[in-house]
């Protein structure tokens, strides 16, 4: 994969183009947003996290669904857990993943943040192509935008506390990060 400065879409990954999403305000992109999420929740590659963001979800499929399908939401990227790898508004527009959210002091983080959903739960180990696949990309856009230094990579719990878990105790911190550092 090989993301685009210029457009803000990386190439070499499938392109799922979401209507939710808007210019950022001043163009910053200086916060990396981790996430989890799975439709219906626990189960994996159905296709359906990436009908919900193209709000195209059927709300009779699924009990769950009925309760979300009306919601505008995105994220930058998806990666599934096999590594593959969804991306669903440019970098350079504001996706719409975080919410009420607040990061060192600033609220609305989705004006200067980009979201990456991994494909899983609060209670299930990711897997190891996620890993693989989350530093690639992580690399790829720390070198697009080198605002998003190591210290501003957080979790969706760490901006909105008490509203949201995701990741969750199953992402392991210490090995994304050290993979990160890695020079290999
Ligand atoms: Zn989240």
């Amino acid at each position: 994969m090989r993301l685009d400065p210029r457009t803000g879409w990386c190439l070499g990954v499938r392109h799922c183009p979401s209507a939710n999403f808007n210019a950022r305000p001043d163009g910053e992109i200086s916060l990396l947003v981790i996430h989890n999420i799975s439709l219906p929740p626990g189960q994996f590659g159905t296709g359906k996290v990436q009908e919900f963001f193209q709000n195209r979800l059927v709300v009779d499929e699924h009990p769950y669904f009925a309760g979300i399908a009306e919601m505008r939401v995105s994220a930058h990227f998806l990666i599934e857990r096999d590594g593959a790898v969804t991306q669903f508004v440019s970098c350079q527009d504001r996706a719409w993943h975080a919410g009420v959210s607040c990061f060192a002091g600033r609220e609305n983080c989705n004006d200067f943040s980009i979201g990456i959903e991994l494909e899983g739960t609060d209670e299930l180990p990711f897997s190891d192509a996620q890993y693989r696949v989350l530093v690639e990309l992580t690399r790829q856009l720390q070198a697009a935008y080198p605002a998003i230094g190591l210290d501003r990579i957080c979790g969706h719990s760490d901006i909105a506390p008490g509203r949201k878990t995701d990741p969750g105790p199953c992402f392991d911190w210490a090995r994304y990060r050290a993979a990160l550092l890695d020079k290999e």
